[in-house]
């Protein structure tokens, strides 16, 4: 692979491994484990495996070494290890590198296993973790001392769609030599440059807009070579998070439209959240593209755009919030996002309900507040059908 191409070339084809049938479609190789010629074979790849040599596929497989070199590539990171989930990817990343005694700062704004993951299983563990407002500079400066291991956070939280700025959030933690992981699934890879920005490792939830049709779950940790393989690599492989071949397959396919579905989601987005500013039934529209959005100029030098979510709170509470979901004709009432369906989710009563009410009072989740994961559906027909049920409340 030429190493100029652009990101959108690089999503199709990097990473490509052709079989000895010359397929043009990549290959599923659904195959557990591979056949040796020679016992001798067998003894020399377990001493040390080549770059297109396969033991075992919880170790390794062609199909998702595809996956890995391609989304690598996209993102401009050495190296990728392909996961069973996006949580096998957050966990994964996390407890390979950690261990009793460590101290982490996080954002608290966070996907709610995530915070799961810090909050209850790596504590249990020894692990020393200080919740901060991931907006709040001054909050990561003091939180980060001499011995913080590693900082973390959603480079986009959800659902309220506040930005973490990763080049100064970057520059705290490697002045005391702290590694910084972000979970990008917000930013996409399409407006991400999070490793230019001084990010170490980049997690994505790959069931989000890379499969981007809802069809399978999967996550990818990416890095350095010797982060991906000396140290995710073999807690990866021994515990047993490794992504499927067909999930990677899937995974190819979907890296392949990426760049298209994102930007007419983008596009989609931007102008949803810009018809339905100001309207009458609404307290507010959050869209980090938006002029109004709080953090906008932090939004224009880090992604450039606003991405493919945004959130509306509606000033009647819970009941115009049902009421508004129930009128929807286009969309659909569900959890996931990224996807090529437009979907809408109530986080106070769905993926947010078991936050405590301080907590989502405090994060700005309340009883009206809608996120609309926006699609590659015709604009006319996603604002009509907006409003359209705007008239129901
Ligand atoms: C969905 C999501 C995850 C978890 O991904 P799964 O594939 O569902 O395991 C982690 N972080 C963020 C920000 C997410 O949106």
């Amino acid at each position: 692979m030429k190493k100029d191409l652009k990101p959108r070339t690089r999503a199709v084809h990097a990473g490509t491994r052709r079989s000895q049938y010359g397929e043009v479609s990549e290959a599923i190789f659904l195959t557990q484990g591979f056949v040796y010629e020679t016992a001798e074979q067998a003894e020399a790849r377990f001493i040390e495996a080549g770059p297109d040599e396969f033991i075992y596929a919880r170790y390794g497989n062609p199909t998702v070494a595809m996956f890995e070199e391609r989304i690598a590539a996209l993102e401009g990171a050495e190296d990728a290890f392909a996961t069973a989930s996006g949580m096998a990817a957050v966990s994964g990343a996390l407890t390979s590198m950690l261990k009793a005694g460590d101290h982490v700062v996080s954002a608290r704004a966070l996907f709610g296993s995530c915070l799961y993951v810090l909050e209850e299983i790596l504590t249990r563990y020894g692990v020393e973790v200080t919740f901060v407002d991931g907006t709040d500079l001054a909050q990561w400066e003091s939180a980060i001392r001499d011995d913080t291991r590693a900082v973390f956070f959603e480079s986009i939280s959800n659902p309220t769609l506040q930005v973490v700025d990763i080049e100064a959030v970057a520059s705290l933690a490697h002045a005391k030599g702290a590694m910084v992981l972000v979970d990008n699934v917000f930013a996409t890879p399409v407006w991400s440059r999070a490793f230019e920005q001084g990010a170490d490792v980049v997690i994505y939830s790959t069931t989000k807009h890379i499969d981007g049709q809802g069809r399978t779950l999967g996550g990818v940790i990416l890095g350095t070579t010797d982060f991906i393989r000396k140290t995710v690599e073999p807690y990866m492989k021994h515990t047993g998070g490794s992504m499927s071949p067909f999930t990677a397959w899937v995974m190819l396919k979907g890296l392949e439209t990426l760049d298209l579905r994102v930007r007419a989601q983008t596009e989609n987005a931007m102008a949803l959240a810009t018809a339905l500013e100001g309207h009458e039934k609404l307290n507010r529209v959050i869209y980090p593209g938006l002029a109004s959005h709080g953090q906008h100029d932090l939004v224009q030098r880090q992604m450039g755009k606003g991405g493919t979510v945004l959130a509306i709170d509606l000033a009647g509470g819970k009941d115009a919030a049902f009421r508004f979901l129930n009128a929807i004709e286009v969309g659909v009432i569900s959890n996931n996002l990224g996807d090529a369906k437009t979907i809408l989710t109530h986080p106070a009563t769905t993926t947010h309900q078991r936050l405590p009410q301080d907590q989502k009072d405090a994060l700005g989740i309340s009883a009206g507040l809608i996120r609309i994961s926006v699609g590659i559906e015709d604009q006319e027909d996603l604002r009509k059908d907006l409003f359209q049920a705007l008239r129901h409340v």
